[in-house]
Formats: structure tokens, C-alpha cells, sequence
């Protein structure tokens, strides 16, 4: 964070640190997301805007920064993202700009700083006796008050200065849901209709050791339920909606996940009962005691639990403790009714709903307002950082943050991780989009024209590759060759003059007619669609069967497709006698179209009707090997 950048121009190391060839780095903890495979976070993010929209959430983009008290209310002073993981720095007023390197200047700053104090723009503590020790400081130099002094006598000064605090206290967020409930109630929301169901998505900061799966800037994907109680709500009759809130939340992830293919994922749920007496702060003080007796044999972090949190010692992943941490009672014997009732009825709702779940009743959370529910989901190929997502019931975290009494159940997804699992079940050999077309033209003449050509097929969605203008036709087509790119467009003189573009089949679609062809100008953009389709289908096809979808073989979609229904990847949808023969058609018509081949009037028309609907239902599809993903099968 910049402290005192201003003052760089004083002395020579600015300079220096100029002149030095400097080799800059991302940070560490910090990456860059690259192609290809940011391919695979856009279908990540465009699947959870799907699924969570089919359950009726809206996005929220709160801002990435925030003033440093709302997290550590939220997430508690004695947790580690708050005591030592948060990038927090200190704003400067903006009419505070730094002073000139005179005295009179700085006489003039601190003059300025301490009128801020006065009027409360900046705090008083601490600052106050800053500022009478720089007004010290600058009287002992009065001899030389409008000389321009050497920097030596100015470092004392600046020391001072450093340590002024100019503004308030903020933090790059270590997380969101602070920020949604700080929303919630910023914007009223408790006076929308309830409950407000919101997602979000999008960077969070920790200053944790970087390994794989754990860095200082990753992403996650979440969600928040909230609802402010309205009079006469409350108590043990909202136990069965509640629960059904938890089970639905929690069979959103599932479906998220299961829609992505994910293989391997299984969910933990535990319920941490409510801070009551006779509920979790009665278990506590048991597991205290008993945590008392063993103390001896528990390593330096679980021995300071014990006072500080001791619910946080059944976190523990050392080796050691497992043993003895079986042997400490159990929450689940000490909920109290209405607890109990609320997480027999999370259970069956997901039983009702197919979602398979695992308890473990080590499952907890280490602050007062998480209550009840309370789960974990863990997917394969990461090592010790296997959760994928973390999520709770917190029913009194807007109240805490100054709003209404307010139900809320949230969940956070470390996307990072989850795409670190789906590569490590598909390994991407993707390299980047292959080009639909190539356009081009013949000479310079047509140029222009095929510029035209190219933009007009852009706007239909088709990748389109133009070599650089007055490449000789023959080492464009060489390498849109060796893109793999199938078909070339060239604009050319004499064929433009008669209403027409010259195509190149640079490889065949299944033989399906002629190589060479010219097509109607009028003709380009529904060539250009028919084009884009029978590409997308057969992208769409291979990924199914596991293959590279942006590989060429030599074989044909209507082969791919065979061997597809052949692995029976293809859902029963499909698999219906009269459909396999839409489909045959249908794949005959878009090679034979593109081959320039005369079809029935009508025949392409239903082809892109027919072929978009298809490629909608292959994207409902799961990728292969997802039968175990998630528990929706
Ligand atoms: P939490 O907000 O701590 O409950 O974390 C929710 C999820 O975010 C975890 O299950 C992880 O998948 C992910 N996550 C948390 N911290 C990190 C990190 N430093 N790097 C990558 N992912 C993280």
C-alpha cells in the first residue's frame, strides 16, 4: 500500500529505483488467469448464473474494499483472517496531499492535519500527539524556516508523519458475506419481498501461505438467504421452514456442481445448535471441562483454544489429537429441542430431495452467530486443500452489523479449487478458440469487402481469422491449414462483380459434395450460421466423449455422434428412434450445406432450428464420468 509516495521525489532513490532494470512479478499468492484456461472459469461463472438463477437468485457486486471494523465484527477479532490474514491499510483524506519538502510546507500540513482532527474527519487518538511532536520538531528548526533543508533534517519529520493515520481504516475484503448483509441493510432490503435471495462472485484476499489451492487472492462463488423477521415470526414454529431454506441452499451447490460434472464430491452437515444455555453454550462448557482433562496431551494451538474458542479445537487436522478429540462429547447429544427438530428435518428434506450426505459432527464454526446447520463440501484431485465449499446458518449476523433481527444461511465456493478439480479430472489440451472461418481476399481491391464479411460474421458469433492484409491467397489458406480452420471465405474481384463469394472446403465435412464453390452474397450469413453450428455440434460432442474438442480427426460428426449414443452419453432425450433419424438428417443436411450441395427449400431453415435445440439439450448434458457427481442423479 502506498504510505508516503510523495516523498519519493526527494532524495535519489526514486531515481535509482527508475533507472534499475526491474523485473516485476505477480505477487506471491497472486496469479494470472490465462487462455485457454480461462475458458474454463467463464463456464464455471455462466453455469452458477444459470443454476442459481433457476432458484431464484439475483447477483450482487459489492465493492472489493471496505472499512476494516465490518470484518472484524463479522468474522471476530480472535479468528486468523482477521488477526493475520487481512490486507488492511489506511486511506488519506483526499485534500490531504503531501506537503512540499519545506519547512513552511510542512508547518502549513500540519496545521491542515490537525484542523481535520478538530473536525473529526480523522481520529484524535494517537494522532494528537503525533502532531505535537512534529510541531516540536519543526519549531527546533525555525533557524532555517523557508530555506529548502537537507533531506537528513527532514527524516525525523517524516518519521512522525508515517505514523499519522489520514483516513479511515479499510481492508480488501477476506470474504463476502459481511459485505451482503453490510448491502442488505444498506439498501432497506428487509422491505423487500422475503426472503432476498442473493449470489456473487469474484475476488477475496488473505495473507495466508500460499500452496496448492490456498492463495492470497483467489475466487469464490456464493450465495446468501436473507430474511428479516416480521412481527409473530420466530421460534419453533419456523423450524420446518428454516430447514427447508438449508436443504434447498445446500441442494443448489449439489446441483452446481453436478451440472459441472464434478466427480468425486461429498458433502459433510452438522448442526452447532443456537448460543443458549441449554444448547451450545451448555455444550461448551462440557467440552471445555473435558477438553481440561486431556489438555496435557494436545499440541500449543488446541491448548490456547481451550480459553479462547474451544469449539475450534474439534478443527483440528493434527495427527496427534484425532484420537483423543473422538473421544469428547458429542454437540448433537446436547442441542435442545427445537435444534434438534430443525436438523432431523434438514436431513429429510435432503433425503426428499436425492442429495447424499455424510454427518460429522466436527463440523463447526467458531462464532456466536453461526447456528445450526452447518456444511462442507470436499471434491477429489486436491490434496490437503480438498474443501470446495464451506457454508452455515448465521441468524444474527445483520443484526450484529447494526440492521433488524434477520434470518441468513450462506454458502462460499473457492473457485479456484473447484476448477483445479475439474482439471485434474480432464486435463484441458485446449490451445485457444479455433477459428470458425477464415475470410480473406483475393487482392487488394476486395479487402474492404472482406473486412465487411468478417465483421458481419462476427455479429452472428462466428470466430472468424483474417490474415494480414496483402498476404498472397495461397499462404493464407496454408495457415488457416494448419489452424485447422475448415472453411475459407475469399472475396474476389470477378466473383464479387457477379454477386458472389468464392468458398474453400480446406477439410471436407464427411464428402459430402464438392471443395470449390461460390455462394450468393445474399447467402453468407445463413452459410456462415450453418457453418457455426455444424462446428459448435461437433466441439459439443467431442468434449462428451472426453476428447479434445477442438481436435480434428478425421472422423466425421455422424460417426462422433454413433459412438456417443454408442458409450450411452447421450441422455434417453436422444436415444429415441425418431430423434437418432433428426439427428442423421440433420447432420447430412449441415454437411452437405456447407459443401454447397442444392437442398429443398426450407431444409436449412429447420436444420438451425433443429441443430440449436440440440446443442441447447447437449449443454444440459454432463461431461463423462460425472455419474457419482453430486447425489442428483
Ligand atoms: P471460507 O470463506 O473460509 O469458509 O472458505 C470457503 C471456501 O473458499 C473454502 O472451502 C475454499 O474452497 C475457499 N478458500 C478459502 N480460502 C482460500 C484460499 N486462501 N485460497 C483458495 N481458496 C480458498
Amino acid at each position: 500500500m502506498e504510505r508516503v509516495g510523495g516523498l519519493s521525489g526527494a532524495g535519489t532513490a526514486f531515481q535509482e529505483l527508475m533507472a534499475e532494470k526491474k523485473k516485476f512479478q505477480a505477487i506471491k499468492g497472486t496469479r494470472d488467469l490465462l487462455p485457454p484456461e480461462t475458458e474454463l472459469w467463464n463456464r464455471v461463472e455462466q453455469m452458477a448464473r444459470e443454476v442459481f438463477g433457476t432458484f431464484g437468485f439475483g447477483e450482487i457486486r459489492p465493492p472489493i474494499f471496505e472499512p476494516t471494523e465490518l470484518f472484524a465484527r463479522s468474522i471476530g477479532m480472535d479468528t486468523d483472517v482477521v488477526g493475520k490474514e487481512m490486507y488492511t491499510f489506511t486511506d488519506r483524506l483526499r485534500e490531504l496531499d503531501w506537503p512540499k519538502w519545506t519547512f513552511s510546507d510542512f508547518k502549513r500540513w500540519i496545521h491542515l492535519v490537525d484542523t481535520f482532527v478538530q473536525e473529526g474527519k480523522i481520529p484524535r487518538f494517537r494522532n494528537e500527539d503525533i502532531l505535537d511532536q512534529m510541531r516540536a520538531t519543526v519549531a527546533s528548526f525555525d533557524r532555517d524556516l523557508n530555506g529548502a533543508p537537507e533531506t537528513d533534517d527532514l527524516r525525523e519529520l517524516r518519521d512522525l508523519m508515517e505514523q499519522l493515520i489520514l483516513g479511515d481504516s479499510l481492508t480488501l475484503r477476506p470474504e463476502a458475506t459481511a459485505s451482503v448483509c453490510r448491502a442488505y441493510i444498506e439498501h432497506g432490503m428487509h422491505a423487500w419481498p422475503q426472503p432476498v435471495k442473493l449470489y456473487y462472485m469474484g475476488p477475496m484476499f488473505r495473507r495466508e501461505r500460499p500452496q496448492k489451492g490456498r492463495y492470497r487472492q483467489f475466487y469464490q462463488i456464493g450465495a446468501e438467504v436473507l430474511e428479516t423477521l416480521q412481527p409473530g415470526q420466530g421460534g419453533a414454529k419456523d423450524v420446518p421452514k428454516d430447514a427447508t431454506v438449508d436443504a434447498e441452499v445446500i441442494e443448489m451447490v449439489m446441483t452446481f456442481f453436478a451440472r459441472l460434472g464434478l466427480e468425486g464430491v461429498q458433502l459433510e452437515i452438522n448442526s452447532i445448535g443456537h448460543a443458549a444455555e441449554n444448547c451450545r453454550r451448555g455444550y461448551v462448557q462440557k467440552l471445555k471441562v473435558a477438553l481440561e482433562k486431556v489438555k496435557e496431551q494436545l499440541g500449543p494451538d488446541s491448548q490456547r483454544r481451550i480459553e479462547t474458542n474451544p469449539l475450534r479445537v474439534l478443527d483440528s487436522k493434527l495427527e496427534r489429537e484425532q484420537a483423543i478429540i473422538a473421544g469428547l462429547p458429542k454437540i448433537a447429544d446436547h442441542l435442545c429441542d427445537d435444534c434438534k427438530q430443525q436438523y432431523a428435518e434438514v436431513k429429510r428434506q435432503l433425503g426428499l430431495r436425492g442429495v447424499k450426505y455424510q454427518e460429522n459432527w466436527r463440523l463447526v464454526r467458531g462464532l456466536d452467530y453461526y447456528m445450526r446447520t452447518t456444511f462442507e463440501i470436499t471434491a477429489r484431485g486436491l490434496g490437503s486443500q480438498n474443501a470446495v465449499c464451506g457454508g452455515g446458518r448465521y441468524d444474527g449476523l445483520v443484526e450484529l452489523l447494526g440492521g433488524l433481527p434477520t434470518k441468513g444461511i450462506g454458502f462460499a465456493i473457492g473457485e479456484d479449487r473447484l476448477i483445479l478439480s475439474l482439471q485434474h479430472q480432464q486435463p484441458s489440451r485446449e490451445v485457444g478458440p479455433r477459428a470458425d472461418v477464415m475470410v480473406t481476399s483475393s487482392g487488394e481491391q476486395t479487402w474492404q469487402e472482406a473486412v465487411r464479411v468478417a465483421s458481419s460474421l462476427r455479429q452472428q458469433g462466428l470466430v472468424v481469422y483474417m490474415p494480414n492484409p496483402g498476404t498472397r491467397l495461397n499462404k493464407a489458406l496454408e495457415s488457416a491449414n494448419r489452424q485447422k480452420i475448415r472453411i475459407a471465405i475469399i472475396v474476389g474481384e470477378s466473383e464479387m462483380a457477379a454477386g458472389k463469394y468464392v468458398v474453400r472446403i480446406l477439410r471436407p465435412f464427411e464428402e459430402e459434395g464438392p471443395r470449390d464453390q461460390q455462394i450468393p452474397t445474399n447467402r453468407l450469413l445463413l452459410y456462415g450460421r450453418l457453418a457455426k453450428l455444424r462446428n459448435d455440434l461437433e466441439r459439443k460432442v467431442r468434449g462428451l466423449l472426453g476428447e479434445n474438442p477442438q481436435s480434428f480427426k478425421g472422423e466425421g460428426l455422424g460417426m462422433i455422434l454413433q459412438r456417443l449414443e454408442a458409450d450411452k452419453v447421450l441422455p434417453n432425450f436422444f436415444l429415441r428412434t425418431t430423434l437418432k433419424e433428426e439427428l442423421r438428417d440433420l447432420v447430412q443436411i449441415l454437411n452437405r450445406a456447407l459443401h454447397g450441395s442444392y437442398l429443398t427449400e426450407g431444409s436449412e431453415e429447420w436444420a438451425l432450428v433443429v441443430g440449436n435445440l440440440v446443442l441447447a439439450e447437449l449443454d444440459r448434458t454432463k461431461t463423462p464420468g460425472s455419474e457419482d457427481a453430486g447425489a442428483l442423479q
